[in-house]
């Protein structure tokens, strides 16, 4: 996997890029960092990279890239709320449950990007919590938080589930 849009923290990628070579990239990443340091970007470049058919993925070529570049594949939903307490709403996580239950289009995986998960408040991540105990084998939830004390993006595969967490 080349992120290049993605500067430094080739820890990270290098992991990112192991998982996704293994087949077994997990159901729910959560990249966390100060506000600014491009986690939006990374989240992107990870979905296009899943949905790409090239060889050195994303390629940025293939019709998949392309439709991700241009933020119209139908396999990737962006969620963006506005980042005040509580903004995003149990309401948009039923519904993006609802939709996860739906066979992708024309990749194999279905991402989402939920964009400031910390302002879900416990109802909301409750709900999240209850498809990735069984999550359909296609879905990728990549949540992103902001974190003042984090220099460096970090990325924790489903560390809501309590041992599962991974950390660079
Ligand atoms: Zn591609």
């Amino acid at each position: 996997m080349k992120l290049t849009n993605f500067i430094g923290n080739e820890k990270v990628i290098d992991r990112l890029s192991k998982l996704m070579e293994s087949g077994r990239f997990p159901h729910a990443l959560i990249i966390e960092g100060e506000e600014g340091i491009g986690k939006k970007t990374l989240a992107k470049d990870i979905a296009c990279a899943l949905v790409c058919r090239g060889n050195d993925k994303p390629c940025g070529e293939c019709s998949q890239c392309k439709k991700a570049i241009g933020a119209i594949h139908p396999d990737i939903s962006e969620y963006i709320p506005a980042g005040t307490a509580n903004s995003f709403h149990v309401d948009t996580v039923r519904n993006i449950i609802n939709d996860a239950y739906v066979q992708p289009n024309e990749a194999d995986y279905k991402i989402y990007i939920l964009a400031n998960a910390h302002c879900m408040n416990q109802n909301a991540q409750n709900a999240l919590l209850k498809i990735l105990e069984e999550p359909p084998k296609y879905v990728v939830f990549i949540l992103t938080t902001n974190s003042k004390n984090r220099q460096n993006v970090h990325y924790h595969s489903s560390s809501w589930l309590p041992g599962k967490s991974i950390h660079n």
